[in-house]
């Protein structure tokens, strides 16, 4: 399931108040799953009439697990387990008080297969009979490690593991390539500008998600410095390779198109007819090359050329190889 239609499922059950006790989502924690997790917050916490706005005060805390009301448990840096004392500590005992803010108490447990037996054993206690207006949040990519009467107290959620694109990225991105191109060489430069600029955020983001952690892992401490550089650069390789699959799936949605496919097997569904009428401008030679081109600079990257050498290619290639099939059709970049 995407990550806006398994969020979908949770609004509707929080508007007509049938929300669970505890959900389990399974999917990459880090990524969609911890997003996932995020707009849940957002949307038992933003004070704003509508649902969640993503800016307000509140919606910032719960991007920075901040929230009074939220226990956030996740494995401890040595051990990488979950121990009983962490879950009785850090979550059973807080979640047993009153709500400070007056309304929902959240437990998230972001690597729930971690959990040791005996944490699991007493969290399972809990789970059995949770307090009022207590949501339980199970983050974990390894489900069949998890005990299974604890799986059997909550409602799973499997996330598409092929849309790891997290938010505001995916709008950036979808922005960027659904923006009407004019022919020439010059819309590649600006995409690739674009793409610059998108990347760069990214890379802000992956060093502020880092010290989230970090902070929240007493262990860590500041002489570890280049264990936390590491770390960041890790997650920002994570996050870019998402990027970047997200953006090639928009090649191949065009590719699909220009080759006979119907519109429902795209992948952008939202796109659909602005994807067909620009594909319907695509030679099939074009439509290929452009996947070609985005598969290659994943290729690129992966191999760790610098960034920046990587991404001056990719704009030589569209502005010099694109201006020579110009001659045939227009060199449209998405
Ligand atoms: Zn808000």
């Amino acid at each position: 399931m995407q990550v806006d239609d398994a969020f979908e499922l949770i609004r509707q059950a929080h508007a007509r108040a049938r929300l669970a006790h505890a959900y389990l989502i399974a999917g990459p924690t880090r990524g969609v799953g911890g997003e996932l997790a995020q707009r849940i917050l957002q949307l038992l916490f933003c004070p704003q009439a509508q649902g969640p706005c993503g800016t307000c005060h509140t919606c910032q805390q719960a991007r920075e697990r901040t929230l009074a009301d939220l226990f956030w448990l996740q494995p401890e840096k040595k051990s990488r387990v979950i121990s009983a004392d962490a879950m009785r500590e850090k979550l059973l005992a807080e979640i047993a008080q009153t709500s400070l803010a007056g309304g929902w108490k959240v437990g998230v447990i972001a690597g729930a297969d971690r959990l040791t037996d005996a944490a699991a054993n007493i969290f399972l206690k809990t789970l059995e009979e949770p307090p009022p207006r207590t949501l339980f949040l199970l983050l974990t990519d390894a489900p069949q490690e998890i005990m299974p009467t604890i799986i059997s107290r909550c409602q799973r959620m499997e996330l598409d593991a092929a849309v790891v694109l997290a938010e505001p990225w995916r709008t950036q991105l979808l922005a960027c390539l659904s923006a009407a191109t004019p022919p020439g060489p010059l819309p590649a430069m600006g995409l690739a500008a674009r793409m610059s600029d998108i990347l760069a955020g990214i890379k802000d983001a992956a060093e502020a998600e880092v010290k989230v952690e970090v902070k929240a892992e007493a262990g860590l401490l500041d002489e570890d410095g280049d264990v936390i550089k590491a770390r960041i650069s890790a997650r920002y390789r994570e996050m870019r390779t998402d990027l970047l699959r997200a953006w090639l799936y928009w090649y191949r949605d065009l590719l699909l198109l220009r080759a006979g496919g119907s519109e429902e097997q795209v992948y952008y569904r939202d796109y659909r007819t602005l994807l067909a009428e620009r594909a319907s401008k695509l030679t099939l030679a074009q439509a290929m090359a452009n996947v070609d081109g985005a598969e290659e600079l994943n290729r690129q990257l992966e191999r760790s050329l610098s960034e920046e050498t990587v991404l001056a290619y990719w704009m030589d290639r569209f502005v010099s190889g694109v201006a020579a099939l110009t001659a045939t059709a227009r060199p449209t970049p998405g």
